[in-house]
């Protein structure tokens, strides 16, 4: 035990334990072969939905599940401790919800989070590109807005869930360089077409994390 579980609350101690079993038991068993065939977490991640991960990161107004930074830590550190790529996939979805719940709209908010709390809709962070990694100021990619949406051209790359997800919170920039456009490939066919798998492999231990550019 670290000092760091005894800042736990009794309640979140006792999800952190119902999940270390859910893990071993549902999660974990599965991680070899699911390496071995990249074949994409859904079935990891709709475990987790059932307890509640999906929206950890959330507040109970978005219908998260509340609970603190270091509870989100461990819970997440057990995720991982069971399989590389579930918990990838998991954490590119806290991106994209955290991103909604830092700069999205009300209506975005009530849209999006609560959907993606339950895990009904899963995101997708689209941040890095070819050349702006580390240094995301370096951002090649332009957002212009239009009578019906935005026109987005660029080139993105590493984006982790893209190909599966429900909604992808897209960087870009625009005029006013603060904008975020959130948008979902359903609603924009021209976007689904525009991702393409990546060539590379994933190192081992995360390869049935699906990434596009
Ligand atoms: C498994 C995986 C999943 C990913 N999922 C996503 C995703 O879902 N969405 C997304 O947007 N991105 C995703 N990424 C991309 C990831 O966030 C970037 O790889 C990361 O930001 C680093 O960028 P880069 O690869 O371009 O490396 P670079 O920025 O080129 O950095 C290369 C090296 O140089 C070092 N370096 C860079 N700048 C400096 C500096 N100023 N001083 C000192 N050292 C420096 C870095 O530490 C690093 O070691 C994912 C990456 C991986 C590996």
């Amino acid at each position: 035990m670290t000092d760091e579980w005894y800042m736990l609350a009794e309640e979140e101690r006792l999800f952190c334990d119902v999940l270390t079993r859910i893990c071993a038991e549902r999660i974990a068993p599965k991680a070899a072969e699911t390496d071995e065939t990249s074949a994409f977490v859904h079935d990891q991640l709709a475990t987790l939905a059932e307890a509640g991960m999906l929206g950890a990161n959330l507040p109970e107004a978005y219908g998260g599940s509340g609970i603190s930074a270091p509870a989100l830590l461990r819970a997440v550190a057990i995720v991982a401790g069971a399989c590389g790529s579930t918990a990838s996939a998991l954490t590119a979805h806290y991106l994209a919800t955290d991103s909604i719940l830092i700069g999205g709209t009300e209506t975005q908010k009530q849209e999006w989070l609560t959907r993606a709390a339950t895990g009904e809709a899963l995101g997708a962070f689209g941040l890095t590109e070819p050349t702006a990694g580390s240094d995301p100021a370096d951002m090649k990619t332009r957002a212009r807005r239009t009578d019906t949406g935005w026109h987005v051209k660029g080139t993105k790359c590493f984006i982790s869930n893209a190909g599966v997800a429900d909604f992808i919170v897209l960087y870009a920039v625009t005029d006013r360089r603060s904008d975020i456009a959130a948008f979902r490939p359903s609603f924009c066919p021209r976007a689904r077409q525009a991702l393409m798998p990546a060539r590379r492999k994933r190192p081992w231990g995360s390869r049935a994390v699906m990434s596009s550019r």
